[in-house]
């Protein structure tokens, strides 16, 4: 609605602004057109004068106007001084029985009156309503402030699903908005911005509503792209008044959604830049402006954290990221069972089947399907949506939303689930290797799935065994692949990378290979490829050499274990077509069952 609004403005602004142009060059070709009466020497004139040719001169500002006799006029400019100020020039014309006439000052006619007149109203007019407009969506801000008033609907935690990791993040920031004075007292560190990371319709908006739900305070809504304007100054101005509001509120909640249309990073050139620049700094001096025990938040969402500007990820800004994901499939369940309380559900509709059917959707298009489908059984003079109505309305969703991670076809879900598998199995096998944290199918990003371990510690300093271990993981995944389907798919590239990486750093820089402890210069090169001409040719070849002969072996221990272990892999891949993810107990609880007993396993491990 707002950007029909702004339409019809920008059409008015823009005929205004026309009839402006119009106007003006009306008035300029009156005022600088030829005048379309010959133009005479002024020799000729005086001689005229003398032969009785002229009856009357008009002395103007401009020159002198001469009419003859017979009604013909003319114009000629005297020399500078020659009738100002020369009484015998009208004795002389006076002599000649000449009418003289003079005009003092130039006066326009009324049509010129008019033309300036009209100028100066449109001028007017279109300052009066660009101030008009700002001044209303400033206005605008302001009462978006009140309707976001716990008294309207309260959106709780209970009405947001399938994100539970980004809810118990949040957890505390909700302890802290209900008692602020608790946390200055204690003086544990609140932070002052939170940034919620993730793609569109995963419920960032919805989690910062309920957020200030929970703790029972205002919840304050702009949106990033509110601040960028055409006119200069004024997204600076309406963040001013955002945090004034702010303040006048706290504790409260401030959102500003669409961070990234304020916060891209700095430097450019062109108007808008400036104007955006100007509002970014209003916001990054408004959030150092407040202590953090004020009981204001602000929350940020964006789906674009990398393009942002560095200065608001810096302490005391939003230096906490929650990333906010699509939802696996008990997720996706969650989110529908949170909708489906508002509609009439035949009883016995199998959400879980509906979940499992609906890979790479998004909350909000959860709440869609939901939508969409009461909507077909009241067409259809139901009391209840079935599950036909689920299903076909899943499609219509499907359909609507251009869905490239859909694309993704069961057999590419069957080799995805392998391959992660591949990764788990062996992470979970290797005692070495960073603990495993979760393996997922969802697709995120450019990955299809993602199979995570978590460091214990931050380490410094690797031990051997670790980085063989962690190669040896990186392979799993390729290596399952050939074991189970007799094929290998492009998908393990970004494996290959950091494997190569890895070993490349071990021979040149950690001195991990029987070329010794050298260090054989490498680049900044991300893939660790060492600057033309640094190696000897035949060292260059012995290194790379090392360095397939690391990976090679990564890729029997690998090979060996999943060999071993093919119950277990197997058992893993199904859950995950069955699921979508699988937590780290989950992976050793299928270990548990599908393999040998868990020492010899080690020993084994140890072994290879
Ligand atoms: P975002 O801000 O991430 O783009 P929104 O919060 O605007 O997403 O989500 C739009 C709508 O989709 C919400 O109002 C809600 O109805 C539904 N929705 C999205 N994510 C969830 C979720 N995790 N749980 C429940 N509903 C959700
Ligand atoms: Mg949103
Ligand atoms: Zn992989």
């Amino acid at each position: 609605m707002r950007g029909q609004i702004f339409r019809r403005r920008t059409f008015v602004i823009g005929g205004v602004v026309l009839l402006a142009v119009v106007v003006a060059g009306l008035l300029a070709w009156r005022v600088t057109r030829a005048p379309d009466v010959p133009t005479l020497a002024f020799s000729d004139f005086l001689q005229q004068v003398d032969q009785g040719q002229v009856s009357a001169v008009t002395i103007a500002p401009e020159g002198l106007r001469v009419e003859r006799p017979d009604g013909h006029r003319a114009r000629t400019i005297a020399p500078p001084g020659y009738v100002a100020g020369n009484p015998t020039f009208v004795t002389m014309l006076a002599r000649h029985h000449v009418r003289v006439t003079v005009e003092s000052g130039a006066a326009p006619d009324p049509v010129t009156w008019l033309l300036l007149g009209l100028v100066v109203a449109v001028v007017g007019g279109v300052g009066f309503v660009a101030y008009r407009s700002t001044a209303g969506r400033v206005a605008a801000i302001e009462s978006r402030v009140a309707q976001a008033d716990p008294h309207g609907a309260v959106v709780t935690f209970n009405d947001v699903a399938g994100v539970d990791e980004a809810k118990d993040e949040l957890k505390g920031i909700v302890e802290f908005l209900r008692e602020p004075q608790k946390f200055s007292v204690v003086g544990g560190r609140v932070p002052k911005g939170v940034l919620l990371v993730g793609p569109p319709g995963t419920g960032k908006t919805l989690l910062a509503r309920s957020m200030a739900g929970e703790a029972g305070v205002p919840f304050l809504f702009a949106s990033g792209s509110d601040f960028v304007e055409m006119y200069a100054g004024v997204g600076a101005a309406r963040v001013r008044k955002l945090f004034k509001d702010a303040r006048r509120h706290a504790a409260c909640i401030v959102f500003i959604d669409e961070l990234d249309a304020v916060g891209r990073t700095r430097g450019g050139h062109s108007l808008s830049h400036e104007e955006r620049e100007q509002t970014l700094n209003q916001l990054l001096v408004e959030m150092d402006g407040f202590a953090p025990n004020r009981g204001i938040v602000v929350i940020g969402a964006t789906n674009r954290h990398d393009i942002l500007d560095p200065a608001l990820l810096r302490p005391g800004r939003f230096d906490r990221q929650v990333h906010v994901g699509n939802p696996d499939m008990r997720g996706r369940e969650a989110i529908l069972r949170v909708h489906a309380r508002r509609v009439a559900i035949e009883p016995g509709v199998d959400l879980r089947a509906i979940a499992r059917g609906t890979p790479g959707f998004s909350g909000a298009e959860l709440a869609n399907l939901i939508n969409e489908a009461a909507l077909l059984a009241v067409q259809a003079g139901r009391a209840a949506v079935t599950t036909p109505d689920l299903e076909a309305a899943r499609d219509k969703v499907m359909m609507g939303a251009e869905r490239r991670s859909l694309a993704m076809s069961e057999r590419e879900r069957a080799t995805c689930a392998i391959h992660e598998a591949g990764h788990a199995v062996v992470a979970a096998l290797l005692p070495e290797a960073d603990p495993l944290h979760k393996v997922t199918i969802v697709p995120r990003g450019g990955a299809l799935g993602i199979t995570m371990q978590l460091p214990e510690d931050d380490r410094h300093t690797h031990s051997r065994e670790y980085l063989e271990a962690q190669l040896a993981v990186l392979m799993g995944g390729r290596v399952a692949e050939e074991l189970f389907l007799e094929q290998v798919t492009s998908g393990a590239s970004n494996d290959i990378e950091r494997a190569t990486a890895i070993a490349r750093r071990m021979v040149c820089e950690f001195g991990m290979s029987p070329l010794g402890p050298l260090a054989f210069r490498t680049s900044g090169d991300p893939l660790g490829r060492p600057p033309a001409g640094a190696l000897s040719e035949a060292t260059a070849e012995l290194v790379d050499a090392e360095i397939r002969e690391l990976v090679m072996r990564a890729c029997g221990t690998a090979r060996q274990l999943l060999d071993r272990h093919r119950p277990a892999v197997q058992a893993v891949a199904d859950e995950l077509l069955a699921s979508e993810s699988i937590d780290a107990d989950g992976v050793r609880a299928l270990l548990a069952t599908a393999m040998l007993p868990p020492d010899q396993d080690r020993n084994q491990a140890r072994a290879v």
